[in-house]
């Protein structure tokens, strides 16, 4: 099967979305052309990296027929797998290709067996995982950097809240921002549909989240483009907005909650009928109940976390 490839905008390509062939949602991965350099953006998964390979090669665009040994960047947002695990098989095949991520990132990427065991817990069987990545493929940023392709610049913001290794990069040229799971995440693929602020990580922080997104704002981004689904999201001030609304909302919803010692399920409705309210696009099924602690799911785990740490008398929901 040929993925379909779209320029986006100048220089910037956007591959599929890919079938990750397990729970996981689908990616897009972007590449971005530079006049010497390329970097793909958001790699993706260890099952799809074939199929991104061959999108790449492939002439049948008219548009790529990518040199791979002018890809020089990896750079994934961070390192939750369904964002970097098919890193090691294009390092195989981009020999020129170094790995971009976050210096707390970069450790488990070179001794992944934590991050593998982890990223079980959460999606069970079937779902990616890596191989160590050695550590001359792999270049650590803290923000601030700025990665030159030839006529174009890639910034690296640093946007820690989601995750504490989070990265969103930023092209200078077009005004695109890459946000990764700093802007939440999106299930609607009809554009400028309200993403729905991702909190699930056990290390999620409401305050960095805020001022990540802030952030990101100050930019004046012209245009997102996000990792899943294929979603390009044309307003991107509003979304920026709706995101630390939302956060906000849900880390009053879940507090209250939490103080009234109400069951994770009750606070995982009242989070979902807020979504409801305010025209948030939610999965269906299953995945909803995954999403905000309905039964059956885990609940919004990393925002209850947050909360006890920053409150050691609340105490987990039920
Ligand atoms: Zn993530």
């Amino acid at each position: 099967m040929l993925l379909p490839i779209t320029q986006v905008v100048e220089g910037i390509f956007k591959i599929g979305p890919l079938d990750t062939h397990c729970r996981t949602p689908w990616t897009s991965p972007h590449l971005v052309m530079g006049e010497e350099r390329a970097a793909i953006l958001e790699p993706g998964e260890d099952g799809q990296a074939a199929d991104l390979l061959q999108a790449l090669r492939s002439t049948a665009s008219g548009e790529l027929a990518m040199d791979l040994k002018r890809i020089a960047y990896l750079i994934p947002t961070h390192i939750h797998l369904h964002h970097v695990a098919g890193a090691n098989v294009l390092l195989g095949e981009c020999p020129n290709a170094k790995v971009v991520v976050h210096w707390r990132g970069a450790p488990h990427l070179m001794e992944p067996t934590r991050l593998n065991e982890s990223t079980s817990q959460v999606w069970g069987e079937g779902c990616p995982q890596i191989d160590p990545i050695p550590e001359d493929r792999i270049m650590t940023v803290s923000g601030g950097e700025v990665i030159d392709l030839g006529g174009r610049q890639l910034e690296i913001i640093e946007t820690t809240g989601h995750a504490p290794h989070h990265i969103s990069i930023f092209d200078r040229l077009t005004r695109t921002l890459f946000p990764g799971d700093a802007a939440g995440a999106l299930y609607d693929p009809h554009k400028n549909a309200r993403s729905r602020p991702d909190i699930l990580p056990p290390l999620f922080d409401v305050e960095k989240a805020v001022a990540s997104v802030r952030r990101l704002r100050a930019l004046n981004p012209a245009l997102i483009l996000r990792f899943g689904y294929n979603c390009v999201d044309y307003s991107p001030d509003k979304t920026l907005e709706w995101v630390e609304k939302d956060i906000r909302a849900v880390e009053r919803i879940c507090r209250e909650g939490m103080q009234q010692k109400i069951s994770s399920a009750e606070i995982g409705q009242r989070v979902v009928d807020y979504y409801k309210s305010v025209g948030v696009a939610l999965p269906s099924g299953e995945d909803v109940q995954r999403e905000a602690g309905m039964p059956g799911g885990g609940g919004p785990i990393g925002m209850y976390r947050y909360l006890i740490r920053e409150d050691p008398s609340l105490e987990m929901p039920r």
